[in-house]
């Protein structure tokens, strides 16, 4: 019985590639140093699983930034503004399209399907050259092979290569990007040559494209491009991987019915369905790779009830075309629980990481072949068995609140322009109001002092004294500015989630538990293990200390429930909304507390709601239902004259517009920085949107400092589709990354558009 793992982190179990990275872009050490860390990475990755016993071992998984942009290096797809003169992409043209450089901007960055995980977007067009332009793959698979390991070498599949492809600039947007198909094929022949000629005998083709909504058009083009590769692959088994849900039943027919592919790569975990279709048939003589052991999460597999999983298969598929394996790529998960030496052994026993995974899948695939390790297993059911009945896990009356909430609605009494109505007469705000999103800039002194509060080389009151000055600083500069509604600038929080997740119960912490974001940017997501509950008020010393400070109406700062659960690893124990719900139930209380506590506007960022929508149409509407709910849950009890905001990362919310209106937010402040129009057009549209809105009037993403007279130009954009009494002036996000040089002369700027217009009006 075999075993086979989908892809593996690439950064290292310390993050060793990062900091080879940014010292090498620093300049500060040489490209033969940032290879040799890259060297030593790989080979331990492969030696690791070697030692596991693992059967398929993926090669050209690793990358120096993003696997899609290497197949763009591949195909020598480099846009033209890069000035490639050809032959083999070294890392100058390589990081110039990841980061751009000193003259040319970087290429496009998006989200890898519903992960955390980003990259590069190939930029394509009819004038587009492909020629083979990066051996990556082959001399990956060759240097594996010289340490003893034949590896079976992974590309991103040419469809799904199109399919996450743009338009190139001045390329009409609706240029059929499957139409290149036939010009990218004969690069993956070459390689597909080459590799064989090195020795391959297998190769994988990652093509998770295949688990979205698609036309029969582009499953034609699946057809099409295995049919033409045919010749080009025979003598090779041809796998190809499919991940992060189940792929749908007309995909499914055309995927098994392809006669070039030798073995399907299916999600298992997330792929609810997928059990099924291979029930209701299976092509015989093809491999199946069953994707049992989560890779996007990092709890530890329940092994027996895999292994029955596993052996259902088996009877359909027959002993020998049966491989255990991963659901995805583990680059989605931590790398090591080794290295978490802070975690409870308790907790430690619940949890496997990449490294942890890589161990289960062997023993899966050994328990099947008839060497079941029974110590591991009974190991194994203990640990979960523990977590099932842990007092830790379980609050009965978090469940009991929470399972209350279902099925029934939760809203505000008055209806919005009401409320909005009753709040302007306590809060008197002149038209436009000013705001900002609530983080001000954190400098490297105030990093110190969290980082030293934290190790105990201070004392609490030198914190507390500390962080109030800054506060005091940040108010004082707002007062300055004269800007309308002020924020206390969240100077205790490291990080928008993990602060409020210390604070809560059921979450735990790991040291090293990375997971790559983009390039060399990693999270360190927390853990979700148990019912979420508030044991103490989370923010209301530091929201009263700083309304104490000013006469101005202070807003209150806290994470959305949606926010908090999308930017951690959940619990795979329960619905994700049942979560969902504990930790609204848990801000509700913290709501409460600071309008108790005479706050009177309170922000509830849900940064990351949109990150959260399922891969599929069909399923965006429950998402949004409960995403939404929960949200309103937060302050649904509240009084008229307490005004609450939102906040979210992104503006192409066109899709989504009435689940943002139906989060009855008395205001909404949202990113917008790169385009009015988008954002625009659906209010263009007459969606009727009765809340406050403040759409980002610079992009604070950038240092550039805007002035007065192009804030004033957006703003009166927006007034031709807003009406007035409804428009708030903010940037567009936190201003935590950037400097005090930059934020005061653009909140000047912002404050005096704003000015500028009101006397217009
Ligand atoms: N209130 C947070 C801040 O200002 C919001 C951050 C975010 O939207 N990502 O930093
Ligand atoms: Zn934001």
């Amino acid at each position: 019985m075999a075993s086979h793992i989908v892809g593996y982190p690439r950064m290292g179990p310390k993050r060793e590639l990062k900091f080879a990275l940014e010292s090498f872009w620093d300049g500060k050490s040489s490209a033969e140093d940032l290879e040799k860390v890259a060297t030593d990475l790989r080979a331990s990755i492969w030696k690791q699983m070697a030692d596991a016993g693992i059967k398929y071992i993926p090669s050209n998984t690793f990358s120096y930034y993003d696997q899609v942009l290497d197949t763009t290096a591949m195909l020598g797809a480099v846009p033209e503004r890069y000035s490639w003169t050809g032959g083999e992409i070294g890392f100058d043209t390589y990081f110039s399209m990841a980061r751009g450089n000193a003259t040319v901007p970087a290429m496009e960055m998006t989200k890898w399907f519903d992960t955390n995980y980003h990259f590069i977007v190939p930029e394509l067009g009819p004038n587009t050259k492909f020629t083979y332009a990066s051996h990556k793959a082959v001399n990956e698979y060759k240097e594996a092979k010289a340490l003893g390991v034949d590896t079976v070498p992974v590309l991103v599949g040419p469809v799904s290569y199109l399919l996450l492809s743009k338009p190139a600039k001045g390329v009409e947007k609706g240029f059929p990007l499957l139409s290149l198909l036939s010009s990218i094929l004969p690069v993956y022949k070459e390689v597909i040559a080459e590799l064989k000629a090195a020795g391959a005998s297998w190769i994988q083709f990652d093509e998770p494209t295949l688990v979205l909504d698609l036309d029969a058009q582009k499953l034609a083009a699946f057809s099409a491009a295995y049919t033409e590769l045919e010749s080009a692959l025979s003598g090779l088994n041809v796998l190809v991987e499919t991940y992060f849900a189940d792929v749908p039943a007309e995909s499914f027919k055309t995927l098994t019915s392809l006669s070039s592919v030798t073995a399907y790569g299916f999600d298992l975990v997330r792929g609810t369905q997928t059990l099924e279709l291979v029930k209701s048939g299976f092509p015989a003589g093809k491999y199946l790779f069953a994707g049992v052991v989560d890779g996007r999460n990092i709890w530890a597999d329940d092994l027996a009830s895999s292994l029955s999983t596993l052996q259902s298969l088996e009877a359909i598929v027959g002993k020998d075309k049966l491989v255990v394996s991963t659901s995805c790529s583990l680059m989605h998960t931590a790398v090591d629980l080794v290295n978490e030496t802070k975690l409870d052994s308790e907790i430690k026993s619940w949890l496997a990481f990449a490294a942890q995974k890589v161990v289960e899948v062997d023993a899966l695939a050994k328990a099947l072949a008839g060497q079941k390790d029974e110590a591991y297993f009974a190991a194994n059911a203990a640990a979960q068995a523990s977590r099932k009945s842990s007092p830790r896990v379980t609050n009965e009356e978090v469940q009991k609140a929470a399972n209350a909430l279902r099925g029934s609605d939760h809203r505000r009494a008055t209806n919005v322009s009401a409320r909005l109505d009753a709040q302007q007469k306590k809060l008197n705000l002149p038209v436009l109001p000013t705001t900002t999103i609530g983080s001000f800039p954190q400098t490297v002194e105030l990093r110190r002092v969290r980082r030293e509060y934290k190790a105990k080389k201070i004392s609490e009151e030198e914190y507390i004294t500390a962080i109030k000055e800054e506060i005091s600083k940040v108010v004082k500069l707002q007062e300055e500015l004269d800007i309308d509604v002020l924020v206390h600038g969240e100077p205790e929080r490291n990080d928008m989630v993990e602060y409020f997740g210390e604070q809560l119960s059921g979450f735990a912490f790991t040291a090293n538990g990375w997971v790559q974001s983009y390039g060399s940017r990693c999270v360190k997501p927390p853990i979700i293990y148990g019912d979420v509950s508030r044991p103490n008020p989370m923010t209301v010393f530091w929201s009263t200390t700083a309304q104490s400070m000013t006469s101005r109406p202070m807003k209150g700062m806290l994470t959305g429930p949606v926010t908090i659960l999308n930017w951690s690893f959940v619990r795979n124990d329960q619905p994700r909304f049942e979560t969902c719900y504990q930790i609204a139930l848990a801000i509700k209380k913290e709501v409460e507390d600071l309008e108790a506590a005479g706050i009177q506007v309170i922000q509830i960022d849900e940064a990351a709601l949109r990150e959260g929508l399922p891969l599929r149409k069909a399923e965006h509407a429950f998402y949004l239902d409960w995403a939404v709910h929960s949200f309103r849950i937060t302050n649904c009890e509240i009084k008229d004259t307490t005004q609450i905001h939102t906040h979210m990362c992104y503006s192409n919310f066109n899709d989504i517009i009435h689940s943002i209106i139906n989060m009855d937010a008395d205001v909404i402040t949202i990113e917008n920085s790169r385009s009015d129009e988008k954002l625009l057009s659906v209010f263009r549209e007459g969606v009727k949107y009765g809340a406050g809105i403040g759409p980002g009037v610079y992009d604070i993403h950038s240092p550039r400092i805007p002035n007065t007279e192009e804030i004033a130009d957006r703003i009166n954009k927006m007034l031709a589709v807003l009406d007035t009494n409804i428009l708030w002036v903010n940037p567009d996000c936190g201003l935590k990354t950037r400097k005090y040089t930059e934020v005061k002369p653009a909140l000047t700027n912002m404050v005096s558009a704003a000015k500028l217009i009101r006397t217009q009006l």
